[in-house]
């Protein structure tokens, strides 16, 4: 499969598991998660209508920025280093993986330094002992309260990572789980600080389906879309 065929296999999956749970399809942002493939493929992707993509590296993401002129908003979802904030801050739309108070003041300094504000997701980690990054869903309200009040930083939602497990029920009941902390914040925190809660990230290439009916509306998808030559389906 191509490219091409594969992103239009993907909007289909969006498609059917928006209709399933009753959801608007376009409720739903993919994001081409461009890590290690060319900025030939990026160029594919993009003529195939995808204007959102995602790096998880600081030097890759400035290599892609430079040698793709397009308008599109790059995100960046790799755990990052205090030291690289400066390298990543003005070139992407959204920063899905801020795991810390530290990181997020520094990304708050930098922001103040450039003028400009910039927009966070916190990343939770819920399945605990399977990934590394990510705070203790039972700190995030801890965590708001420290972060809240940095004016150059924008609390979009939540983001998190699931376990890489053919278990299907055990990766619905991660979403749900983070899909209720999303939907408490949002309600509880309208106009407190910075937070102004929009985006679910949570899906990859082999969960985005659960990840929709329970309620995500950015999804994050590699593999499947610049993958060559494997089996279609996910
Ligand atoms: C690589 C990566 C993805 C995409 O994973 P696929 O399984 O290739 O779709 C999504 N999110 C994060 C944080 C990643 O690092």
């Amino acid at each position: 499969m191509s490219i091409k065929e594969n992103i239009k296999f993907i909007n289909n999956k969006i498609e059917e598991a928006s209709i399933r749970c009753g959801r608007n399809p376009k409720e739903i942002t993919l994001i081409a998660v461009s890590k290690t493939v060319s900025s030939l493929e990026v160029k594919e992707a993009y003529t195939e209508n995808i204007i959102d993509f995602a790096e998880n590296k600081s030097k890759e993401l400035s290599k892609k920025v430079n040698e793709f002129s397009e308008d599109v908003n790059w995100h960046f979802i790799g755990h990052l280093q205090t030291n690289k904030v400066k390298e990543v801050v003005e070139k992407v739309s959204l920063i899905h993986s801020v795991d810390s108070v530290n990181l997020a003041k520094e990304i708050q300094r930098v922001s103040k330094n450039k003028n400009i504000v910039t927009n966070i997701l916190i990343q939770i980690n819920i399945s605990n002992e399977l990934t590394k990054f990510g705070i203790d869903k039972e700190e995030v309200f801890s965590f708001l309260k420290e972060i809240e009040n940095f004016e150059n930083i924008k609390v979009k939602g939540l983001m998190t990572i699931a376990p890489n497990t053919e278990n299907k029920e055990f990766l619905r009941n991660i979403f749900k789980e983070l899909k209720a902390i999303y939907d408490e914040i949002k309600l509880k925190y309208k106009n407190v600080g910075n937070i102004d809660f929009e985006y679910l990230s949570m899906g990859m290439s082999n969960d985005f389906e659960i990840a929709i009916e329970e309620g995500s509306n950015m999804i994050r998808v590699g593999s499947s879309i610049f993958k060559k030559n494997e089996e279609g389906d996910n």
